[in-house]
């Protein structure tokens, strides 16, 4: 059995492992989900946040979301896109991270959600923290453990 010092990991701040705010794609809420859709497509990303104008975290958005939204009986109504906001399909109800929490909460957190937002004291999105990030972290200290 491999012996972890899993405090000292666990108890690790998550600030270094955080993707900063600058490179993380996002939408306003008050976009058109016409844009959102459009953000989502060119990244390639399932889900992404969004934040108000003072960029504070807001809710996620995903293509999902969006044509959920714009399904029609018969098909999809795509004419209802221009004038249908991000914040009127957006989920509102995220999980989070402050940037003071422990790498235990961002592993505890990561198990349901391939990425999690950060903020900061004042609510203000600083950037996200992934699961590839925490799966890395976490197999680099495994590794490092077995060689020592
Ligand atoms: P990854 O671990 O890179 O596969 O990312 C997992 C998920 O995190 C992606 O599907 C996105 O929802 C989100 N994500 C990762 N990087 C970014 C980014 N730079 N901007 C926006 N969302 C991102």
């Amino acid at each position: 059995m491999i012996s972890l010092n899993n405090k000292a990991l666990l108890e690790m701040p998550i600030t270094d492992f955080i993707i900063s705010s600058d490179k993380v794609a996002h939408v306003q809420s008050g976009n058109s989900a016409e844009h959102g859709l459009l953000v989502l497509t060119k990244t390639g990303y399932s889900s992404i946040p969004v934040l108000d104008v003072k960029y504070r975290l807001q809710g996620l958005l995903s293509a999902k979301m969006i044509t959920e939204a714009i399904l029609g009986l018969e098909r999809i109504e795509y004419d209802k896109l221009a004038n249908l906001k991000v914040e009127e399909v957006m989920e509102r109800e995220v999980v989070y991270l402050k940037v003071t929490d422990s790498f235990q909460r961002a592993l505890d957190l990561v198990i349901n959600h391939a990425f999690l937002c950060v903020v900061d004291e004042a609510g203000t999105f600083v950037g996200i923290m992934t699961r590839r990030i925490i799966l890395k972290q976490l197999k680099k200290y495994i590794y490092t453990q077995i060689h020592s």
